[in-house]
């Protein structure tokens, strides 16, 4: 049990706070279901990228999946070996990709034709071979919320099928690119198996008629995407979403990679807050507390659920918004919910906040964005000091 009072009190509000402990255990899990098979895990940074989150996950034998380049620095910084970092996303810039041909991480994962062709000529200026994947958006609904659906044609993400096959022959007949990975990664917050088997499936036919014209893959990227329980989903397990990618792959002998965000660090982050006040406008009860939509913006942006509790608090439950200080509308935690009465300062805890919470968070509103403390073994540790007013305005100057 996490002793959220005292570390309110140590810290101050609002908190960021990640059990280590459990984020080994979601690594552990994954790491065992694809132990039939040659594998890596790697880490997809953006869910939550504070440098000692990575660095344990690297000292856990994780790998890194990036979506930029500062991200590839955060990795490499955090101790995860260049041969284990991945660099997708749609848009590249020149000097993002030339860093990480220079670096010599595990891959690039391409998304377009034209990127594929900027990356060539910039390992023919750098004399090197550039290792890519190409990411193949195999046209599967996923059955999540539409922003964070990736697999369908109408989004931005990867190629259609006939596109990548040009691309693996292109590439495979450069000097300057070597064709070594597949990649495919079609949404977030998945809760059913059956669409991933399909893109699995689909994706792994692509290789065998790859591989029947001389383009050997050797990296089978899953991409990431496994939900976590917010409220009351039922799950993938982990044994079953990797026996699910097996049952695919006959005849094929390939490292498995996969790039799990949310799964990893969600449920071992929690959000803390204190009540200021409470209210009733028109019959409505608000409980009004000093965390806010810019430190945790998954409810404002996505209408996400996240579980909530008053900690130490119980009975005489009503209705009621909790909601931050910002001032728009949309800056709420939890809505009709049935909580208990509230007093200034006790301390409202909002679960499942370790993956997309502080890496989301902004200065909105001139709030300096909330300290992180990590708990390892019933140990707390600050991992990220509390921003102030001063960090704020240090980039800027009044000139005029
Ligand atoms: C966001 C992303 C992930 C991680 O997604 P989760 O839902 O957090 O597991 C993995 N791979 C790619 C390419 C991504 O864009």
């Amino acid at each position: 049990m996490i002793d959220f009072k005292a570390l309110s009190n140590k810290y101050g509000t609002p908190l960021y706070v990640y059990d280590f402990n459990k984020i080994s255990e979601q690594y552990d899990a994954l790491k065992k279901a694809f132990s039939g098979r040659k594998s890596l895990i790697s880490y997809a940074v953006k869910a939550n990228s504070n440098l000692s989150v990575i660095s344990h996950l690297a000292k856990l034998g994780s790998g890194a999946d990036c979506v930029s380049i500062g991200e590839v620095k955060r990795a490499l910084l955090a101790g995860i070996p260049k041969y284990k970092i991945i660099f997708s996303g749609v848009g590249k810039r020149d000097d993002e990709i030339e860093e990480a041909l220079k670096e010599d991480i595990l891959l690039l994962n391409l998304e377009s034709e034209a990127e594929m062709e900027r990356v060539e000529m910039i390992a023919a200026k750098l004399g090197k071979e550039a290792r890519i994947s190409i990411r193949v958006n195999p046209n599967i609904d996923p059955k999540t919320h539409p922003y964070i659906s990736t697999g369908l044609h109408e989004n931005k993400f990867g190629v259609d099928l006939e596109t990548a096959k040009r691309m693996y022959v292109k590439a495979h007949n450069s000097n300057h690119l070597d064709p070594v990975g597949i990649h495919f990664h079609i949404g977030s917050q998945l809760t059913e198996l059956d669409p991933i088997k399909e893109a699995a499936g689909i994706v792994a036919d692509l290789v065998r008629s790859l591989k029947a014209i001389k383009i050997d893959i050797k990296f089978f990227d899953v991409g990431g995407g496994l939900g976590i329980v917010y409220d009351d989903e039922t799950t993938i397990e982990p044994y079953d979403y990797a026996q699910a990618i097996f049952s695919t792959l006959y005849g094929l002998d390939l490292t498995i990679i996969c790039e799990p965000g949310r799964f990893m660090v969600g449920n071992s982050g929690y959000f803390l807050s204190k009540v200021l006040y409470e209210k009733v406008n028109e019959g409505k009860r608000f409980v009004i507390v000093d965390g806010a939509m810019n430190d945790l913006l998954r409810p404002s942006l996505y209408n996400a659920y996240h579980k909530v509790e008053v900690v130490g608090k119980e009975g005489n439950e009503s209705e009621a918004d909790i909601v931050g200080p910002v001032c728009e509308s949309g800056d709420f935690f939890a809505k009709s919910r049935m909580l208990p009465p509230t007093e200034h300062n006790d301390l409202v805890v909002v679960y499942s906040a370790g993956a997309y919470g502080f890496v989301m968070a902004s200065n909105y509103n001139t709030r300096p964005r909330p300290a992180e403390v990590a708990i390892l073994d019933g140990k707390d540790h600050c991992i990220r000091q509390r921003e102030t007013f001063e960090d704020l305005i240090k980039l800027e100057t009044m000139c005029l």
